[in-house]
């Protein structure tokens, strides 16, 4: 096991619990049809307001902690989507959101559309629906900061209670 500088562990505690205290989050839509995008701003909106979470939307990808994606991946997103992925810091923790992030949904086969995001980026939590509710992307994001807090950084996927997905378009997954 490493021998960790004492000085070092102290600094690395404090860094992941500023992280799992104000996560800083950048979005990237890799080729959905924009449904699942309004969504993550309708969390950001005063009625569902995650920034009261410390859950902050950052420009760049260099200061952002959570990768928060949605669609499926295009042959033209591709490139841009593995660009910004390298450009965040370690650790850096990616969030699927929608069907079309999780298995490429109404867009799976079409001709430009490379799969779903784990065919190009590594995802620790998906959330599914089509859309997915505002509660729903909160509820992921919160299933991620738990699993910081158990101190362990998570390679399972995490979905959605069903009751989260979106009841007007019937729960489609
Ligand atoms: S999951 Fe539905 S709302 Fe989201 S990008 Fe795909 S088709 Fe659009």
């Amino acid at each position: 096991m490493e021998n960790k500088n004492p000085l070092q562990e102290i600094i690395d505690k404090i860094m992941n619990w500023s992280r799992i205290n104000s996560p800083w989050a950048i979005h990237f839509n890799s080729g959905s049809c924009n449904g699942c995008d309004i969504e993550i701003l309708a969390t950001l909106t005063p009625r569902y307001d995650v920034e009261r979470f410390g859950i902050k939307l950052q420009g760049s990808p260099r200061h952002a902690d959570v990768l928060i994606a949605t669609g499926p991946v295009t042959l033209q997103a591709k490139d841009r989507l593995i660009r910004v992925y390298e450009q965040m810091p370690s650790p850096k923790f990616v969030i699927a959101v929608g069907s079309c992030a999780l298995s490429g949904g109404v867009f799976d086969g079409c001709y430009n559309v490379v799969g779903d995001l784990s065919k190009v980026i590594p995802v620790n939590v998906y959330i599914p629906g089509c859309p997915p509710r505002p509660e729903a992307i909160i509820f992921g994001v919160v299933q991620l900061l738990e699993s910081l807090k158990l101190g362990k950084v998570p390679e399972m996927v995490e979905v959605a209670p069903p009751e989260l997905v979106s009841e007007e378009l019937g729960g489609q997954q």
